[in-house]
């Protein structure tokens, strides 16, 4: 049983919908205060009205992760909401496919902009209120595309995932001495509402590459998040959780073929 992170402040980026909205359900379920971020304000309301509907604390908040003065809006949200932050999870993100020959130095720009450098402006506007309450947990989404596979039209996609594990790194050895933690969770093929618009063909593909058999759920990935995000957690830094469902682990179709 781990400690309760009842009464905790927790900021989701990209919390609206998908991976986000799980995690920041799950952190409300379990009585933590939530401010959900994302730049439609009228989707991030709604997710926060259906926390609250469900008996939980939750707001929400217009931020562009890009913009740094937007992160520190947020965070200053936060801290006067919910008295501070405890918790500051980074999961916006985008994933417009481009292949290498046609890909723009604006598209390259945008994945990075908002992935990568969104990640470092986030925990930069909010690290003064973390270090502030002597204790802290960041929490990334990173993914398992750019860390450990590939994808074509996601090689900056997966720059932008594999430059947060690179960042993690040396942070984690900065926040140390202030018992900030700051780890990642790299999700496999999760079913958000993107990826069910996408049909039940592509879900069947999908499924066929996965050992478990099915897709992750968006409460597969705010488990682990849940679990880095707790007291007990706090001897973990700059490490990584896979989520999904062992898809990373067959060496060829061969080996899924052995299940039958
Ligand atoms: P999603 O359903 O498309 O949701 C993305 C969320 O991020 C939305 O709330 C969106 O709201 C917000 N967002 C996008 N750009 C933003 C910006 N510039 N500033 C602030 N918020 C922004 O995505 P998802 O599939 O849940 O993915 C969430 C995270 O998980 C991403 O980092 C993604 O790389 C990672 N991931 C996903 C999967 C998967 O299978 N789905 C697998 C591995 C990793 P607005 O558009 O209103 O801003």
């Amino acid at each position: 049983m781990l400690t309760s992170i009842r009464g905790r402040s927790v900021i989701v980026t990209g919390a609206s919908k998908g991976i986000g909205k799980g995690i920041a359900r799950v952190f409300a379920a379990q009585g933590a205060h939530v401010l959900i971020a994302a730049r439609d304000l009228s989707q991030a309301e709604a997710a926060a009205a259906e926390i609250r509907t469900s008996g939980g604390v939750a707001s929400a908040v217009a931020v562009d992760v890009s913009r740094a003065e937007e992160n520190a809006l947020m965070a200053q949200t936060a801290s006067e909401r919910h008295g501070g932050i405890d918790i500051l999870c980074c999961n916006a993100g985008i994933f417009p496919a481009a292949k290498l020959f046609d890909m723009k130095e604006s598209d390259w720009d945008q994945v990075l902009d908002v992935n990568l450098k969104g990640t470092f402006l986030s925990i930069q506007a909010c690290l003064p209120a973390l270090k502030a309450k002597g204790k802290g947990r960041i929490i990334i989404t990173s993914s398992i595309t750019g860390p450990i596979t590939g994808y074509p039209g996601w090689s900056h996609y997966g720059a932008s995932k594999a430059g947060q594990l690179g960042f993690i790194r040396s942070a984690a050895i900065e926040l140390a001495p202030h018992n900030i933690t700051i780890n990642a969770v790299l999700p496999g093929n999760i079913l958000t509402e993107g990826v069910k618009a996408l049909g039940p063909e592509y879900i069947a593909r999908m499924t066929s590459a996965i050992p478990a058999r099915r897709l992750g759920s968006v409460e597969d990935v705010a488990y682990a998040a849940l679990f880095l995000a707790s007291d007990e957690a706090a001897f973990v830094s700059g490490q990584t959780i896979v989520v999904d469902g062992g898809q990373v682990l067959p060496e060829s179709h061969m080996a899924l073929e052995e299940l039958g």
